[in-house]
C-alpha cells in the first residue's frame, strides 16, 4: 500500500495531522508531494516574496522528510485544474491506495479537493484533516446553530469549546527506512524575490521564535503590542500564513508558559491568544459566508457606495506618498520588508477607505501582493472591518484620525523615523505635521503635502456611506 500526503498550506513535519496519519500505518509506503500553482497564485495576487518564502520552506520540508525516508515530489501546474489533473495520474502511476491532505477553507481550494475526490474515486480513498486551526469551521455556533456575526460572543462560545476539546500538538512522523537523496525543489514560475533574513526559513526557526516570545514577551504584549516602533508582537504570521508553524503549537505552547491563561482575561498571554482566536473567527466567517472569497462585502449595501477610482490617490498610498507621515511609513515598511504592523494596517487601510473613499478591494489586493504573511481570511477580515463593510460591531462612523492615530502609537515618532529620513529634522513633537513645522521655521521639506484635507475627507465619506444605506 502506498500513501501519498499532499501538502498545501500546512509546510510542516511536526503536528501535521494528514502527515501523521499517512504514517500510522508502518507498513505504507509514504510519500509527499507539493504542487506549485503560479497561475492560480498571480490570480490570489499572492506576492512574490511569499511565494520565495514557501519555496524556502518547502525545501527544509523536504529536507525534513528525507532524514526520514520520506520522498516529497515538488510538481509546477499552473492552476488548479491542472493540479487536480496532476495528481490523478500521478496517484495511477504511483499505485496510491488513499491520499492525506489537511484542508484549505477557501472557496476555490474547496472546489479542487471536491473534483479531485469525485476523480479519484474507486481508485484512492481521500483523508481531509481540519488542520490549520485551532477549533474546525463549524464547530462553534450560536444557540441558534450559526456562525457568529460578532466577534465577542464568537470568542466566548470559542473559548469554551478549546476547553472541551482535544487540541495535543502531534510529534513529527518516526523515521520510515533509510535517509534518502534530497531532490531539490526547482525555481517557481513566478517572480523572483527574497523572503528576507528577518524570516529564516524552517520549522525550527519558528518553533525557537514562538518559544522565546511566550517565554520572554508575551507577559507584556498587552502594553506593548499598539505601537510600531517597539517589537512587541510575535512576529510569527509569515511561519502561520503557510502553515510552518500551527495554531495548536502556538497555544499549546502559551500554555505551558502561562497555564492560567484562560483564567486571566486582563493578561498578556490572553490578549496573544484573543488575537489567535480573531485568526479563527475570519476563517469560520469564511467557512459560513464563502461570497466573502469573492469579493463582496459583507454587507451588502456599502457595495452601492460611489468610490473615488483615482489612480492618482491610490498610487500616492501604494507609495507612501501621501503627506501623512504615519501612513506613509507604514507603507514603506510593506513594501520593504512584506511586513506591516497591526496597528498600522488598521490606520493604513482606515486612511485608504476612509479618507481616500477608494474602494477597499484595491487596498485589499495590494496588500496581498506585498504581505510575506499574505492570508485571505485575515486580509480580508482586516479590511473589511477597517471598511466597516464587515461582521464589525461598530457602524461605518468610527474614523480614524490619522495624525491622531501617529500622535497616540508613535508618539516620539521613532517608526516615522525609520521609515521617512527625509524628516529626520523635524523635532519630536512636530513629526505627525511636518509642513506645520517647515513653514514656521522657513524651512522646505523633501516631503509631500498632504494630499487630502482629513476633516473635510471625513464629512465627504461620511455622506457617501449614508447616500449608499439611505436605499437600504
Ligand atoms: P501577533 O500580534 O503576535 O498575533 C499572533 C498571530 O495571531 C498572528 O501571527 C496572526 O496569525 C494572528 N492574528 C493577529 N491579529 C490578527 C487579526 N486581526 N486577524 C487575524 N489574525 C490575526 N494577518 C495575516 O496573517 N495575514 C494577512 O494577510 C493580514 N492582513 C491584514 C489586513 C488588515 C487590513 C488588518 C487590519 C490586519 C491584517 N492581518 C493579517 C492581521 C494582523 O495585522 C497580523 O496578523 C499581525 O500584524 C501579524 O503580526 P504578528 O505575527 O506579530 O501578530
Amino acid at each position: 500500500i502506498t500513501h501519498l500526503v499532499w501538502l498545501r498550506n500546512d509546510l510542516r513535519i511536526t503536528d501535521n495531522k494528514a502527515l501523521h496519519a499517512a504514517c500510522s500505518n508502518p507498513d505504507a509506503r509514504v510519500l509527499a508531494v507539493f504542487i506549485a500553482t503560479p497561475q492560480q497564485w498571480k490570480r490570489h495576487h499572492m506576492a512574490p516574496r511569499q511565494a520565495a518564502f514557501i519555496h524556502a520552506n518547502l525545501l527544509e520540508v523536504q529536507r525534513a522528510l528525507a532524514e526520514r525516508g520520506i520522498e516529497l515530489v515538488s510538481q509546477e501546474c499552473s492552476d488548479f485544474p491542472a493540479a487536480v489533473n496532476w495528481l490523478v495520474s500521478f496517484c495511477r502511476q504511483q499505485q496510491v491506495s488513499a491520499l492525506f491532505y489537511n484542508r484549505q477553507y477557501e472557496i476555490n481550494e474547496r472546489r479542487r479537493d471536491e473534483q479531485l475526490e469525485q476523480a479519484l474515486t474507486g481508485m484512492t480513498t481521500c483523508h481531509g484533516f481540519d488542520d490549520g486551526l485551532l477549533l474546525p469551521p463549524g464547530d462553534v455556533k450560536t444557540g441558534s446553530g450559526e456562525m457568529y456575526k460578532v466577534y465577542t460572543p464568537f470568542r466566548r462560545a470559542f473559548i469554551q469549546r478549546l476547553t472541551e476539546s482535544d487540541v495535543t500538538s502531534l510529534p513529527p512522523p518516526r523515521p520510515r527506512g533509510k535517509v534518502i537523496a534530497n531532490a531539490g525543489v526547482g525555481a517557481f514560475n513566478y517572480p523572483p524575490a527574497e523572503a528576507g533574513a528577518a524570516y529564516p526559513a524552517g520549522e525550527e526557526a519558528a518553533l525557537r521564535r514562538l518559544r522565546a516570545f511566550c517565554r520572554e514577551q508575551v507577559a507584556d504584549y498587552l502594553k506593548l503590542r499598539d505601537f510600531p516602533a517597539i517589537a512587541g508582537t510575535s512576529n510569527l504570521s509569515p511561519y502561520l500564513a503557510i502553515g510552518v508553524l500551527s495554531p495548536r503549537q502556538c497555544f499549546n505552547r502559551l500554555r505551558a508558559e502561562c497555564p492560567r491563561v484562560l483564567e486571566e482575561p486582563q493578561s498578556g498571554a490572553f490578549a496573544w491568544l484573543n488575537e489567535l482566536i480573531w485568526r479563527e473567527f475570519y476563517r469560520h466567517l469564511m467557512v459560513a459566508h464563502p461570497a466573502l472569497c469573492m469579493q463582496r462585502p459583507f454587507i451588502a449595501w456599502t457595495d452601492r457606495i460611489r468610490w473615488n477610482r483615482s489612480e492618482t490617490d491610490l498610487q500616492a498610498w501604494q507609495q507612501g506618498c501621501t503627506g501623512y507621515p504615519i501612513v506613509d511609513a507604514a507603507m514603506r515598511q510593506l513594501n520593504h520588508t512584506g511586513w506591516m504592523h497591526n496597528r498600522l494596517r488598521m490606520i493604513c487601510a482606515s486612511f485608504l477607505v476612509k479618507d481616500l473613499l477608494i474602494d477597499w478591494r484595491a487596498g485589499e489586493r495590494y496588500f496581498m501582493s506585498q504581505l510575506l504573511d499574505g492570508d485571505l481570511a485575515a486580509n480580508n477580515g482586516g479590511w473589511q472591518w477597517a471598511a466597516s463593510t464587515g461582521t464589525d460591531a461598530v457602524p461605518y462612523f468610527r474614523i480614524f484620525n490619522p495624525t491622531t492615530q501617529g500622535e497616540r502609537f508613535d508618539p516620539q515618532g521613532h517608526f516615522i523615523r525609520r521609515w521617512l529620513p527625509e524628516l529626520a529634522e523635524v523635532p519630536d513633537k512636530d513629526i505627525h505635521q511636518p509642513h506645520r513645522w517647515a513653514q514656521k521655521e522657513g524651512r522646505e521639506l523633501d516631503y509631500p503635502l498632504p494630499i487630502v484635507d482629513h476633516r473635510q475627507a471625513r464629512l465627504d465619506t461620511l455622506a457617501a456611506f449614508e447616500a449608499a444605506r439611505r436605499f437600504d
